[in-house]
């Protein structure tokens, strides 16, 4: 263990004065590093760096920023593989996983990129007799993101690319349990031409974000993470005056109908339930058969597949599904498996018992499968974030919809069939964020928006895309009129078209 990660204010890493916390590799259980966490002052000097850049990038025309965004985008492409490895180091996910997430942001960078059309306003002319109306979207001023461990490079690129777009200066509170991809993204933005202070990385835990939440120069807060700290922030904001978009944990279900095609609904769930250990956001953690005969030919096909999966270090090039991220989390995913079992599912897979030969420090647990669980049960009820696959079975179509409405999460679902009435039938009324129709993870592309129902999102506007847009920039309305040699005099009752 060497290495120090800083914080990076003003275009130049910082050394932290205050706390450290340790930071490991998943696959060894090696502590890698120490992080730096930032305090209060630190977190100051932070927002007043972004104040003083801030003029400077706001008035500087939307295609130069375009152009640095631009820039970006070719490192990134050009360092892909650096900034996987780095995610890989820290969270544990296969190196094809950490590419892909990396690939899902820069889409978002590659939106970001058309700033110049994005922030056009709208015009009308002749409101009145010879008065013109106007709207643009002007910046915010600083606003900050505050960013989960499961997304190193993905989610902050959900934020930052917009908001730099829209002309503000950002600050990202990246997870402590995987700080450093936030520097190589910082250092990266510099070489791309980003001028000093317009984007800042404070290391740090809940000081922090509390530092960035009470701070009167953050005009609007980022937040992806679990729930209770969602609903936290989103409280915490409104109080504080700033605009917020808060999103929180998931338990998305996925409904398989008796005509669905079972192998692609089987291959469908595999990727969805185990890629990345299950610690995706839009995870399916819960599968609804309908039907016996369904939920029976489902399990014969899934089984073997669960017991199939490869599990290994993100570095092994045959791996499906690397480690948790630390060992609190392990023993948290394995203490919901005990559950299960003391609550009457069918435990039909069970991952606790694996170890790997050279790896036996590292935070690995097989893929776990558990059949005949119950709407009660806490491994229905409670977000697990592990690869657990939860099967329910559904007697109808109905009762697996209304399941998924009563549940108090609303982040994503799919539904697998070849039935178009009954795929309109859950799009229009399932009360969810994100829909999918025979795609398990039905994470929207960077030209649309970002976001969940119910207990996954506290606020209005989703994340990327026009919401994006929306988020980031306000709205003025300017109405205009030039001297025409008339004079209408005071007027003294509401103005009203003549
Ligand atoms: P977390 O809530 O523990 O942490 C998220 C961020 O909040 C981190 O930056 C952390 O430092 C900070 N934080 C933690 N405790 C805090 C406190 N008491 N006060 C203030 N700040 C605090 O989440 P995590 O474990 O890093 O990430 C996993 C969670 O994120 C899961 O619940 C997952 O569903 C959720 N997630 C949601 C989405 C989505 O789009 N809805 C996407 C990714 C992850």
């Amino acid at each position: 263990m060497s290495k120090t990660i800083a914080h990076f204010i003003g275009g130049k890493q910082v050394a932290g004065q205050g706390r450290k916390a340790p930071v490991f590799n998943p696959a060894t259980g090696a502590q890698s590093g120490e992080v730096a966490l930032a305090t209060t002052a630190e977190v100051r000097a932070a927002v007043q760096n972004a104040v003083q850049a801030s003029d400077g990038w706001a008035n500087t025309p939307p295609l130069r920023r375009a152009r640095i965004l631009n820039a970006f985008l070719h490192i990134l492409e050009q360092r892909i593989d650096e900034l996987a490895a780095v995610i890989t180091a820290e969270h544990g996910k296969v190196l094809s996983d950490a590419k892909g997430e990396i690939q899902r942001g820069m889409e978002v960078v590659e939106f970001a990129t058309a700033a110049p059309q994005l922030l056009k306003g709208e015009v009308t002319e002749n409101v009145g007799s010879k008065v013109d109306s106007h709207s643009v979207r002007q910046p915010l001023g600083v606003v900050a993101g505050i960013t989960p461990f499961n997304f190193p490079a993905m989610v902050p690129m959900w934020m930052f690319p917009v908001a730099l777009a829209c002309g503000n200066c950002f600050i990202l509170k990246p997870s402590e349990r995987v700080p450093s991809a936030a520097l190589l993204i910082a250092a990266w933005l510099k070489e791309a031409g980003l001028p000093d202070g317009v984007f800042n990385v404070v290391q740090g835990d809940k000081e922090a974000v509390d530092a960035l939440l009470f701070d009167p120069d953050i005009q609007a807060i980022s937040f992806v993470g679990s729930t209770p700290i969602a609903k936290y922030i989103y409280e915490t904001a409104a109080r504080t005056g700033k605009r917020c978009q808060a999103l929180g944990g998931a338990k998305n279900h996925m409904i398989i109908m008796p005509d669905a095609d079972l192998d692609q609904a089987v291959d469908a769930l595999m990727g969805a339930a185990y890629g990345s250990a299950g610690e995706r956001c839009m995870a399916i953690s819960v599968a609804v058969p309908v039907g016996e005969a369904t939920a029976n030919a489902l399990m014969s096909k899934l089984e073997p597949k669960v017991r199939a999966l490869r599990v290994g270090p993100g570095t092994d090039a045959e791996a499906e599904m690397g480690p948790l991220v630390t060992k609190q989390h392990l023993d948290k995913v394995r203490g919901y498996i005990d559950s299960g079992v003391a609550e009457g599912a069918k435990l039909v897979v069970d991952g606790r018992g694996l170890k790997l030969q050279g790896y036996e420090n590292g935070n690995f647990i097989g893929g776990t499968l558990f059949d005949h669980v119950t709407t009660d049960m806490t491994i229905y009820k409670e977000e697990i974030f592990g690869p657990v696959l939860s099967v329910v079975r559904a007697d109808s179509y109905a009762t697996a919809a209304k399941w998924i409405n009563d549940h108090e999460y609303g982040n994503g679902t799919a539904i697998f069939t070849r039935d178009g009435d009954a795929a309109r039938e859950f799009a229009n009324q399932i009360k969810v964020g994100m829909v999918g129709i025979n795609v398990p993870i039905p994470v929207p592309m960077a030209f649309h928006s970002f976001g969940g129902w119910k207990a996954s999102l506290f606020g209005d506007m989703h994340m990327h895309g026009p919401e994006g847009v929306r988020f980031y920039s306000r709205l003025k309305t300017i109405t205009s009129r030039w001297p025409t040699g008339i004079r209408a005099g005071a007027e003294f009752v509401m103005p009203t078209m003549k």
